[in-house]
């Protein structure tokens, strides 16, 4: 996922390793990505893998990457949402979203255990789906079964836009897209939505599109 708003803080003068975030129609978006295997966590070219993807998403900027974004078909994610992303957005905002920091971490064949009945609705973009967002509704609350990158078994519990951006990633390694799961009627360039969407609350939003409740 994208943030909102560009990065600002983040070190732009040291050389940045970026892989190529491959766009929606790239069939490898498409497909369920496979597992690793403990003796592939343990690879120095995962390692490897890992950090580059770190250092993309951070660079695109955005708050998740997961590595078939990057023509990987593993069942493999990144997210961090930095603290100089959220200070350089409206605290209403954040406070409708409930985005807090989320540290930098990896997960490696990450399961969605629970989900919470009770949903949120919020536009989200994505990094292969370059200069856009929707309305997309989400679970608030999740659990979430991975192992770290060093292959330890791992258990979050996640509440509000860190749910959001676990779903997201998540879903990546299925081959879905939040295009599958939006609001059509809400589909919008980025520059619109900072135009006319981006401050507004999404029950305002869904009546001046037409949409019920
Ligand atoms: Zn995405």
């Amino acid at each position: 996922m994208p943030v909102i708003s560009p990065a600002f803080g983040y070190n732009r003068t040291r050389q940045i390793m970026r892989l190529k975030i491959v766009q929606t129609g790239e069939p490898v978006l498409r497909r369920a990505a496979r597992e690793l295997t403990s003796a592939e966590i343990a690879e120095p070219a995962t390692r490897g893998l890992i950090e580059w993807m770190r250092e993309t998403m951070r660079d695109a900027p955005g708050v998740g990457l997961a590595a078939p974004q990057v023509g990987v078909g593993l069942r493999l994610a990144v997210i961090e949402d930095r603290e100089d992303f959220l200070r350089a957005l409206d605290p209403a905002v954040l406070a409708e979203r409930e985005r807090e920091p989320v540290s930098f971490q990896v997960l490696i064949n990450p399961r969605i255990t629970s989900r919470s009945a009770e949903e949120a609705e919020f536009f989200e973009g994505c990094l292969s789906v370059a200069g856009y967002s929707a309305l997309v509704r989400r679970s608030r609350r999740v659990e979430v079964e991975c192992l770290d990158e060093e292959g330890r078994p791992r258990r979050i519990e996640a509440s509000g836009w860190y749910a959001r951006i676990l779903q997201h990633e998540i879903d990546h390694l299925d081959g879905t897209l939040y295009l599958d799961r939006m609001e059509p009627r809400s589909f919008t360039t980025t520059e619109n939505l900072t135009r006319h969407w981006g401050s507004m609350p999404v029950a305002s939003v869904r009546e001046a599109l037409g949409l019920k409740g």
